[in-house]
This record gives C-alpha cells, sequence and structure tokens, in this order.
C-alpha cells in the first residue's frame, strides 16, 4: 500500500469535506460514487463501497432481490425449509 503524505483540509459548518483530487484519481471515485465511512481509532477511513452480503458481509458469490445484495451461501441457508 502506498503512503502519502497527509493532506490537511478544512471541514465546513455542514461536516463536508473534499477528497483531493489526486486521491479521487488514483483510486478512480467519481462523482456520484458511494463511499464506506468507519471509524477507526481516533481517524475516520473512507473507502470505495464495494458491494456486500447484507446478512453477512461476503464481497463474493452476490446476487440482487428486492433491491437488497445477499450471497449465495445466504440463500442457501435462508432457503432451507423446516420439516
Ligand atoms: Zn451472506
Amino acid at each position: 500500500m502506498m503512503r502519502t503524505k497527509g493532506n490537511v483540509r478544512a471541514i465546513d459548518e455542514l461536516g463536508r469535506i473534499v477528497v483531493p483530487i489526486e486521491y479521487r484519481n488514483q483510486l478512480d471515485i467519481k462523482s456520484g460514487d458511494l463511499l464506506r465511512m468507519e471509524l477507526d481509532g481516533e481517524g475516520i477511513v473512507i473507502k470505495k463501497n464495494t458491494p456486500s452480503c447484507i446478512f453477512c458481509g461476503a464481497e463474493n458469490a452476490l446476487t440482487k432481490h428486492q433491491g437488497k445484495t445477499i450471497c449465495i451461501n445466504c440463500i442457501r441457508d435462508i432457503s432451507k425449509i423446516p420439516n
């Protein structure tokens, strides 16, 4: 992972910041893309939002059902009909 020197940006009165253009270019982040933010100790980590299963968080073998993303393992799990 390439490390870069910190970029200092002001946060505005609504809590917004601008992600530096060089970061957006390097990570191919475009206007309208979803970003995921997580607290990490005393910092905030911002990553591109990758689709994941709403139940287990898996990021592969995904499909959509009624607008929700679900993985094949969870589909199998919840498809088990009790006798
Ligand atoms: Zn799942």
